[in-house]
């Protein structure tokens, strides 16, 4: 009982939405920093790098946008995406923070087609969630393997960090909202995560071993074309 009530009154209160959309811009705002940094210690921004920060200003400017009209929710825009490369982006984008950590990267994506119908904005922030939650797992670094499978009538993401896991009776909590163990967590991420996932019509799964390392599953349903107009 002692439980629910916290919770609830957690819930409750303005200061919910207000993480969550701390929460939210956070990310991008850690992004546009790493590259800051890089140019300040580097001299070497490129025109690519250019593009990403914009397109994350962008990012941080719209979810400003959604909290002032929180009260009227607006449809979202769904739009065919190739989710390897929404994936591939935000990998590009986190990839100075990484280095910074001693975390690489491994992708591997396919070779096939992998078309979904999705918010991409709302996907890049399940994308840097995770891949965030997998570089903090790892404080002495490590590799992140990342692997993109067209299945059957759906996409499966992996991401697969070689952290410090998760023990069983913790699993059931993630995904509840605050739920963190982290100095400066807000514990939102998941649950945000979960939730994007959801509203695509996709499946959200952690599995983990305590000091071995957690995959993050992800399934997402491939975009079907029209059929073209038979012989006539
Ligand atoms: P936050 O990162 O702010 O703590 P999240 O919702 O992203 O919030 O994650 C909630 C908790 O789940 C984390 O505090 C951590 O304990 C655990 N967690 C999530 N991802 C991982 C991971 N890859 N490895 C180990 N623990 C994780
Ligand atoms: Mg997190």
């Amino acid at each position: 009982m002692d439980e629910l009530l916290r919770r609830s009154e957690k819930l409750t209160t303005v200061g919910q939405l207000a993480a969550g959309v701390a929460h939210e811009i956070r990310n991008p705002l850690t992004t546009l920093r790493g590259f800051l940094q890089l140019q300040q210690e580097t001299r070497k921004l490129n025109e690519r790098h250019v593009d990403l920060m914009l397109s994350e200003l962008d990012r941080i400017n719209l979810i400003v946008g959604e909290f002032l009209i929180l009260a009227k929710p607006q449809a979202t825009r769904f739009e065919v995406k190739d989710v390897r490369f929404t994936l591939g982006d935000v990998i590009s984008l986190l990839d100075s923070q990484a280095h910074l950590c001693n975390v690489i990267f491994v992708t591997d994506f396919g070779q096939d087609d992998c078309r979904i119908s999705c918010e991409e904005n709302q996907l890049k922030q399940v994308f840097i969630n995770v891949l965030k939650n997998a570089i903090e797992a790892m404080p002495q670094g490590g590799e992140i393997a990342v692997n993109v499978r067209h299945e059957d009538t759906f996409v499966r993401i992996s991401i697969t960090d070689q952290g410090i896991g998760i023990p069983e009776e913790k699993i059931a909590k993630l995904g509840d909202p605050f739920y963190t163990d982290k100095d400066a967590g807000t514990g939102l991420g998941i649950m945000v995560s979960q939730r994007i996932i959801q509203s695509h019509q996709g499946h959200f799964e952690i599995k983990s071993k305590v000091n071995v390392g957690t995959t993050v599953l992800i399934s997402l349903p491939l975009y079907k074309d029209e059929p073209k107009n038979p012989i006539s």
